[in-house]
């Protein structure tokens, strides 16, 4: 068989990969276990979120299958934070599961340039430091210039509920053993970490008449740029229910029994998305934790109960869920359980993800650290379009944190590393509000146009939007209205574009007072946005200008980090414990803001004048 490249895995780490490289025109092999699993949720069928859905638009903003296939498989679509400035906002979409696979599958059979096998891959040719080829359990050895590797939870992957153990990448799948055992004698990093998931529950057993229900929005938000809500199938409802102090006793009752307590895990999980048990372990004091009752298709009498992940004993699982207001009839239909898994320290990646030790070989996905689909599927992207580069002797896609959510992942993933499942957070980037969610398609898509990836019909949709923001802009330049109606003192008309400053102003409110045709939701917000935080974009910008012309500097071996004025103690703390040798490495420490660097190239600017006082120019 004769392939550009090999991914190996059909996560969402590597059909991004695969159908990134297909696009940029190279022959794609994807050999993962099963491809009836393409696309398939370990857990969650929901896609987006806080932080996450400035990922999905991203990787959307660059032609990849993420946020059209959760357009195509959305139940339930939801904006969070909404009251919350622009910045923070984020769309999240509850995905029917069957259909988003459906989605995955379509588009990466309808590649031409990609073709998909079910195989276990056992082994990955090295000669020479690079990367040759992938060895098949059938026996086949397959040569490629390029190998993707995003084999998620699998490589070594054990699942937990209470005393029980077995192998397995997650319910229903085997682990990759061999494949785990002879990346070990690579000597690239490897390491344990685990996460786990809810047992789910029959819908027709829960009492939904006394839970809170939660439904969509309306209107409703779209994931991709190219997505619409004609293309959503039926909606469908979400609920709330909540723990009480009768399920943390039955949980307590079982910890012993727990692989988590009884150090049978040695794995760390995510932080921020915990199990119960840990849960009630680590927030002793509160007598109650929300569950949020995602349905899990159109077609499915199950649900995903949201925020009771376990791999507590079954029996402790049956009593704590029937515990539980609406569930005391509920039946389990699958036990939660919790996977450990071995991943690799990704500071031993380059900022495309090739490995630095081998040649031509990528790492993507949960194997660097992450946990979440959609961190999995940014890396795909990175990997996959990077890789095709190469082949063209092309300079690499390399994003800044400066410009996406993406190179805010890359670069704490390769500078920082991480020792827990790593997931997105809007906190992690330094210029919030010049990475919003809308804006993801005016910083990327007209790159991945010049790169040639992706479609003419989405060059035409961006292309129509960035005309209508302009042609839009240009007509309120032109209306004055009175100001009174949205907080003004001031009687006089004024411009409608300074009136949108003030915070009670609505750019929604003003087309309707001037009774003018509301223009897309993205051209709307997008005026709105910029208009009204054009004092902190601005200086965000310059910031970043700022910081990119000292990136390079170094940081002198004399600087006392706790004499700076001004620098809070969390950061002087922090600067003292990585002590980094250049404004770009101080810039990365976790917590040490854009603030707290202009404060430090101030203080370096000053003790560096003393010095020049004292022994002269
Ligand atoms: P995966 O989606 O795991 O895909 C790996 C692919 O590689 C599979 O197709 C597999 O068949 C293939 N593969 C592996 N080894 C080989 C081999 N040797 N040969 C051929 N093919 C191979 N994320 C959250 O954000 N929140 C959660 O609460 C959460 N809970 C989770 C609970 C469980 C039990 C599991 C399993 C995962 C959970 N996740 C959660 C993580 C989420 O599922 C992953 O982040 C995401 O799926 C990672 O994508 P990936 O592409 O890296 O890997």
């Amino acid at each position: 068989m004769n392939v550009d490249i090999i991914v190996i895995g059909g996560g969402h780490a590597g059909c991004e990969a695969a159908f990134a490289a297909s696009r940029l025109k190279k022959k794609v092999l994807l050999v993962t276990h099963d491809v009836l699993a393409i696309g398939q949720m370990s857990c969650n069928p929901a896609i987006g979120g806080l932080g996450k859905s400035h990922l999905v638009r991203e990787i959307d903003a660059m032609g990849g299958l993420m946020g059209i296939c959760a357009d195509r498989a959305g139940i339930h679509f939801k904006v969070l934070n909404a009251s919350k400035g622009p910045a923070v906002r984020a769309t999240r979409s509850q995905s029917d599961r069957l259909l988003y696979k459906k989605a995955v599958k379509t588009i990466i059979d309808s590649e031409h340039l990609l073709t998909s096998i079910s195989e276990e891959v056992i082994d990955i040719e090295v000669k020479n430091g690079k990367a040759t080829g992938v060895k098949l359990k059938s026996g086949e050895t397959i040569s490629a210039s390029k190998i993707i590797l995003t084999a998620g939870t699998f490589l070594n992957g054990k699942l937990f509920t209470g005393e029980e153990e077995a192998d397995g990448g997650r319910k229903r799948s085997k682990s990759s053993k061999i494949l785990a055992n002879c990346l070990r004698s690579l000597n690239l990093g490897d390491a344990r970490l685990k996460t786990g998931t809810p047992p789910r529950i029959l819908a027709s057993s829960i009492d939904f008449s006394s839970l809170e229900v939660q439904p969509g929005d309306s209107p409703r938000p779209c994931m991709s740029f190219i997505g619409s809500s004609d293309m959503h199938p039926t909606q469908m409802n979400c609920f709330i229910t909540r723990t009480n102090l009768k399920t943390h006793d039955i949980i307590k009752s079982g910890l012993d029994r727990s692989p988590m307590f009884s150090g049978r895990i040695d794995g760390v999980g995510p932080r921020y998305c915990p199990s119960i048990e840990d849960k009630i372990h680590r927030f002793a004091d509160k007598e109650s934790h929300q569950i949020f009752i995602e349905p899990e298709g159109l077609s499915s009498d199950e649900v995903y109960p949201n925020g009771i992940s376990t791999s507590m004993p079954k029996d402790i699982q049956k009593k704590m869920v029937r515990s539980i207001l609406g569930f005391e009839k509920a039946k389990i239909t699958q036990f939660g359980y919790a996977v450990e898994y071995d991943f690799f320290d990704p500071r031993n990646l380059s900022q495309t993800l090739e490995t630095k030790s081998i040649e031509n070989l990528y790492f993507a996905g949960q194997i660097n650290g992450t946990t979440g689909y959609e961190e999995a599927a940014a890396q795909g992207l990175v990997a996959g379009i990077n890789a095709a580069l190469s082949l063209d002797d092309k300079d690499p896609w390399i994003e800044s944190r400066a410009n996406s959510y993406i190179g805010v992942l890359v670069d704490d993933l390769i500078t920082l590393g991480t020792k827990e499942p790593y997931r997105m957070f809007t906190s992690r980037a330094e210029h919030r509000l010049l990475l919003r969610e809308d804006n993801a398609d005016q910083r990327m898509t007209p790159y991945a146009y010049s790169m040639g990836i992706i479609s003419k019909e989405r060059w035409e949709v961006f292309q129509k939007k960035m005309d209508m923001i302009e042609a839009e802009t240009q007509a309120l330049e032109k209306i004055k209205i009175d100001p009174s109606s949205f907080g003004g003192k001031n009687k006089s008309k004024q411009p409608v574009l300074s009136i949108l400053k003030r915070p009670e102003a609505k750019l929604e409110d003003i087309y309707k007072l001037l009774e003018k045709p509301l223009p897309e939701k993205g051209v709307l917000l997008d005026i709105e946005t910029t208009r009204k935080y054009a004092g902190y974009i601005e200086r965000q910008k310059k910031e970043i200008k700022k910081i990119k012309k000292y990136e390079n500097a170094k940081i002198p071996k004399e600087i006392v980090f706790s004499d700076i004025t001004g620098l809070s103690n969390e950061a002087k703390q922090k600067l003292e414990k990585v002590l980094p040798k250049t404004i770009a490495h101080a810039q990365r420490i976790p917590g040490i803001t854009p603030a707290a660097i202009s404060l430090l190239l101030v203080h370096i600017k000053k003790e560096q004048n003393s010095l020049t006082k004292k022994i002269g120019p």
